[in-house]
Formats: C-alpha cells, sequence, structure tokens
C-alpha cells in the first residue's frame, strides 16, 4: 500500500490548526484533524493509531502534547477519524473526554457496528461470491491495525452547543455516510467542520447501515444522507472544513455537483436494469468493471454498499422492485 507522507501543520485562524495526516491508499486522501488551542485544547477527529506518533509531533511544534488534550470530538465512527483517540485518551492520562454522537457509539468502541455473521449474511443475499465474504476477515484485520476501539464519554445531540477552545460550535446531526454523522457549526466565524459528509475532492458515500437483528437494512442511507445535504443548505455556512482534502468555499456547489453524481450513477444502475434482473453484485461489477488489485476486498465492500443504497432510493420511487430467489435478492425494472 502506497503511504502518503505528507504531513502539514497549518493555521486556518487564531488557535485553530489543521493538522494534515497521511492515510495509506489513494482515496479518501490524507486526514484532516483540527486542533483548538486555548485554556482547554480540543481535537476534532484523530486520524489513525499509526499516525498517532505524527500528530504528537505536529502538537509538539505548537507546544503541546497529548496530556495537553482535554477534548476529542468524533465527526464519526470511522478508523481513520477515532483511531488515535484511545492513544490521546492515555496520554492525557484519562482527562481527554471522547465526544460523538451516540449512534456512532458501537463503532468506536467496538470497530463494528453488527456481528461479523450479519454482514456474511448481507454478502450472500446480495450475491458477491463465497472468495469475498472470507475478505471480510482480511479486512478486518487491516482495520484493527488502523484502529483502537475507544470509550465515549458524552453523547452529542443534534443541536448542542459545545466549546471547543475558545469558539462555540453548535453539534448538527448529518446522518447518512454514517448512522451517528455529525458535523461542527461555528455560527460566528461561519465555519462547518463537516467530517466525510462534505469532501471536495470525491463524492462522500452514503454507507449501508446494517441491522444486528435483521438480514436487511431498515434505514436508507442515501435518503438520509440527501437529507442531511438540505439541512447544510439551510445553514449556509461560508466554508467547511472537510476531514479529507482542502476547505469547500463553494459549499452549494460541491453539493449540486453530488446530486448529478447521484443521479448517473442512479440512471446508469436503471439501463443496466432494462437488460434484465440481477444481484447487487452483478450490477455493481457491470457497473464498476475496472476494481481491482490489492484493495479489492475493500472495493468489493464500497461497491455492493453503493449500489445497495442507490437501490434502495430507486425501489422507495417504485422505479425498481426486488425478489428473493435461491437465496438471492434480485432487482428488476418495475
Ligand atoms: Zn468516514
Amino acid at each position: 500500500m502506497k503511504q502518503i507522507t505528507r504531513t502539514r501543520c497549518e493555521k486556518i485562524y487564531p488557535n485553530i490548526y489543521r493538522i494534515i495526516l497521511p492515510l495509506a491508499g489513494g482515496k479518501p486522501g490524507p486526514v484532516n484533524t483540527y486542533l483548538f488551542t486555548g485554556d482547554s485544547p480540543a481535537l476534532i477527529d484523530t486520524g489513525t493509531r499509526r499516525t498517532a506518533q505524527i500528530l504528537e509531533k505536529a502538537l509538539g511544534e505548537l507546544g503541546l502534547t497529548f496530556s495537553d488534550i482535554r477534548q476529542i470530538i468524533l465527526t464519526h465512527g470511522h478508523i481513520d477519524h477515532y483511531g488515535a483517540a484511545r492513544k490521546i485518551v492515555e496520554g492525557s492520562d484519562g482527562k481527554a473526554q471522547v465526544a460523538a454522537h451516540k449512534e456512532d457509539r458501537t463503532l468506536i468502541e467496538h470497530g463494528l457496528e453488527v456481528p461479523r455473521q450479519q454482514f456474511i449474511k448481507y454478502y450472500r443475499l446480495m450475491g458477491v461470491p463465497a472468495v469475498f465474504q472470507f475478505s471480510l476477515l482480511f479486512m478486518r484485520f487491516i482495520f484493527s491495525s488502523l484502529a483502537e476501539n475507544c470509550r465515549v464519554n458524552r453523547f452529542l445531540s443534534d443541536g448542542e452547543k459545545i466549546m471547543l477552545g475558545d469558539y462555540e460550535a453548535t453539534v448538527i446531526a448529518t446522518p447518512g455516510h454514517t448512522r451517528g454523522s455529525i458535523s461542527l457549526y461555528f455560527e460566528k466565524e461561519g465555519f462547518l467542520f463537516p467530517g466525510d459528509h462534505l469532501l471536495a475532492h470525491i463524492t462522500p458515500n452514503a454507507f449501508v447501515m446494517l441491522e444486528a437483528d435483521f438480514d436487511l437494512p431498515r434505514r436508507m442511507s442515501q435518503i438520509e444522507y440527501y437529507d442531511s445535504l438540505r439541512k447544510i443548505e439551510g445553514i449556509s455556512p461560508q466554508i467547511a472544513f472537510p476531514a479529507h482534502g482542502d476547505p469547500i468555499r463553494d459549499i452549494r456547489g460541491t453539493i449540486a455537483l453530488y446530486r448529478e453524481q447521484f443521479h448517473l450513477r442512479q440512471k446508469n444502475i436503471m439501463s443496466i436494469l432494462a437488460d434484465g434482473e440481477f444481484t447487487v453484485y452483478e450490477i455493481g461489477r457491470t457497473l464498476f468493471p475496472d476494481i481491482g488489485g490489492i484493495r479489492l476486498p475493500l472495493e468489493i465492500f464500497l461497491m455492493v454498499s453503493e449500489v445497495y443504497t442507490h437501490l434502495q432510493v430507486l425501489q422507495g420511487e417504485n422505479a425498481v422492485s426486488s425478489y428473493m430467489d435461491k437465496g438471492l435478492l434480485h432487482f428488476k425494472m418495475s
């Protein structure tokens, strides 16, 4: 895996810093953690466990260590965002409090949202070949090397006001990318810290939300994601500082591009279904013929998640319907 070693710390506003930490693989690229200095230093996201030392070095350049951090706000429960949280908490002698939305608690505290068996059942229903079902184990191994599970001390809810350093932020629940994704809005400054909800260089994924007690997802990730985009448009921040990539100034334009992308994806899925009835895996392989290489297990997961969540939308619009045949879920045009 190619490691991007670019690490940089830049001041984005008085007492607010962007620290760029490397992340293996091309997408979504290096992770931004944001540091708020002042009497009670706080971090938004942490990068992975593997880049904890790099983060500590960057803090050192500002005269801080992990022992100074009092608060860690996690935008959501993905490994590149919470992976180093436990190390920071330990380095602070337990003084750093970890805060996140309660719906991502399981991800942060246990690493997996549902038992592995649920993933395998879901993969089978989607028509994923057995060889890739086992590759989930491999993915799990890689993930656990990048993140340590960490206890969440405080749950954040929509509309809640919190202090980060000297600044006041409002928590905005923006589910879609994960169940418990949050954005932080600094009304006075016009700043938004959206985590992975908005990214400048790629269209964020609305990941499939699996259930521990049911074989198919009940929640519609894409619909929730669209609703969360509308929420951000309603607030109309001046600038967004995402968790990957550069700041976004044209937030409306970026969201408009996402909508075009989603529309195109759904159109392409419909044109595949015009030729017959297929499983999610079959649709995915037609839609993404080029996936492969060392990231294949992850790509398969992303592909199945993306196709399925778009099919949920199309099914909600009565454009497609599904049926079970020999233990596989098939989709067809309505
Ligand atoms: Zn994420």
